[in-house]
C-alpha cells in the first residue's frame, strides 16, 4: 500500500470571472500549488469547509477540469499532457460520485440504463450479459437486482446514492473519487453509504479519495487525511495522528467543530469564528490569519510553506509553540448573519435527527 497511484506537484486552478469591454475581471484562486500523493489501496480524505477548493481540485485530478498549472499523474501517465482520446479510455479507470444523487441520475433513465450506460461505453459485453452485469452491481451495493426497470424518482435519497456508486463500479475503476457523497443525505442514511464504500473498497481493491467538509464523517473511513484552507493544504497526516494531534489552528478548530448530535450541540464550525475570506482576494501572509487566534506579524506578511518533511506535513510558522489541543483558544471574532444562519439551521436538523 505505498506505490502512489495518483500524485500532483504545485497544482493550480485560476478562473476569471467578469471580464469584459469595461475591462473588470477577477480572478479567482480556487486551488493554489497543492501536491499531494495517494497511494495505491489507502482512503484519502480531503476535507475543509465550502468554498476552500476541495471539490475544483477532486474535478482536476479525473481532469474534468484542465489546471492552470502544475501536473497530475495517474499511474505513471501525467493526465495533463493525455491527448482528449487517450484521457477518455482511462476514465473507466477513475470514477467519480457526485455529492448529489438527485440530480446526478437522469430521470428519464432507467436503473439498467444508468447502471449499464458505462458497460455499454467500455466493455464489448451483450444486452443479456449487461442485464446480468448490472444485477450483478446491484446486489453489490445493496439493491434488489428488479429494481433494474425502475426509475430515479421512485428511490430515497440514500438508494439513488447506491444507484450511483453502481454506475460508477460499473466500468471496474481502479480509483473512485467521492465529492460529499453523503453530505445531501440524511444523518441516519450517511453511516450505510460509508460503510458500503469501505465495504466495496475491499472487494474491488479500490483506491478511494473522499471530499469532505465533516472531520467525522472521514474519521473511520480515512487512512490519510489532507486539510485544505482557501486552495492550499494546510496539514497533511493519517488520520489517527490528526485527530490525536492535530497541529494547524485551522485543523483544531475543524475538530472542536465536529457536530454534536444533540440538541444544543455544536454546529459545523461553531468553534471557528469570521468567514471565510474571499479567494478573489486571499490575506496575505497565511491566509488564515484573518482568523487566527495565534497570529503574529509574521503571519501576516510571510506565507508559511508546508514542511514536506516526514509524514505529518504542516504549513503554520508556530505549530511547535502551540498550547496542547484541549486548552486551545478558538478565534473570537463575531460571526456573520449567514454563518449564524447556517449554523442555526444545522443545529435544528441535529436535534431533530436525535429526536428520533
Ligand atoms: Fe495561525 Fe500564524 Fe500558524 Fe497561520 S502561520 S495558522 S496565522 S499561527
Amino acid at each position: 500500500m505505498t506505490d502512489a497511484i495518483l500524485t500532483t506537484t504545485d497544482l493550480h486552478k485560476r478562473f476569471v470571472t467578469g471580464s469584459g469591454l469595461v475591462g473588470a475581471s477577477t480572478t479567482i484562486h480556487a486551488v493554489n500549488g497543492v501536491s499531494l500523493s495517494v497511494n495505491k489501496g489507502e482512503t484519502f480524505a480531503i476535507v475543509g469547509e465550502s468554498g476552500c477548493g476541495k471539490s475544483t481540485l477532486a474535478r482536476l485530478l479525473l481532469r474534468l477540469l484542465d489546471p492552470s498549472e502544475g501536473q497530475v499523474v495517474y499511474d505513471g501517465q501525467d493526465l495533463t499532457k493525455l491527448p482528449a482520446a487517450a484521457m477518455r479510455k482511462l476514465r473507466s479507470q477513475m470514477q467519480f460520485i457526485f455529492q448529489d444523487p438527485f440530480s446526478s441520475l437522469n430521470p428519464r433513465m432507467t436503473v439498467e440504463a444508468i447502471v449499464g450506460e458505462p458497460l455499454l461505453i467500455h466493455t464489448k459485453l451483450n444486452r443479456k450479459q449487461r442485464r446480468e452485469k448490472v444485477a450483478d452491481l446491484l446486489r453489490k451495493v445493496g439493491l434488489r437486482p428488479d429494481y433494474a426497470d425502475r426509475y430515479p424518482h421512485e428511490f430515497s435519497g440514500g438508494q439513488r446514492q447506491r444507484i450511483c456508486v453502481a454506475r460508477a463500479l460499473a466500468s471496474g475503476p481502479k480509483l473512485l473519487i467521492g465529492d460529499e457523497p453523503v453530505s445531501a443525505l440524511d444523518v441516519s442514511v450517511q453511516a450505510q453509504i460509508v460503510n458500503l464504500l469501505e465495504d466495496l473498497k475491499d472487494d474491488f481493491g479500490l483506491t478511494l479519495i473522499i471530499i469532505a467538509h465533516d472531520l467525522s464523517v472521514i474519521r473511520h473511513m480515512a487512512d490519510r487525511v489532507a486539510v485544505m484552507y482557501l486552495g492550499e493544504v494546510v496539514e497533511l497526516a493519517t488520520t489517527e495522528e490528526l485527530f490525536q494531534s492535530p497541529r494547524h489552528p485551522y485543523t483544531r478548530a475543524l475538530l472542536t467543530a465536529i457536530p454534536v448530535p444533540m440538541p444544543g450541540g455544536r454546529g459545523p464550525m461553531a468553534a471557528l469564528g469570521g468567514d471565510i475570506p474571499s479567494p478573489a482576494n486571499p490575506p496575505a501572509g497565511c491566509k488564515f490569519h484573518t482568523r487566527c487566534p495565534h497570529a503574529t506579524d509574521i503571519c501576516k506578511t510571510t506565507h508559511p510553506a508546508l514542511d514536506t518533511n516526514g509524514k505529518h506535513q504542516t504549513a503554520c510558522h508556530h505549530w511547535q509553540d502551540l498550547p496542547a489541543m484541549g486548552s486551545d483558544a478558538v478565534a473570537t471574532a463575531p460571526r456573520s448573519a449567514a454563518t449564524e444562519a447556517r449554523f442555526a439551521l444545522y443545529r435544528d436538523a441535529a436535534s431533530k435527527a436525535a429526536a428520533q
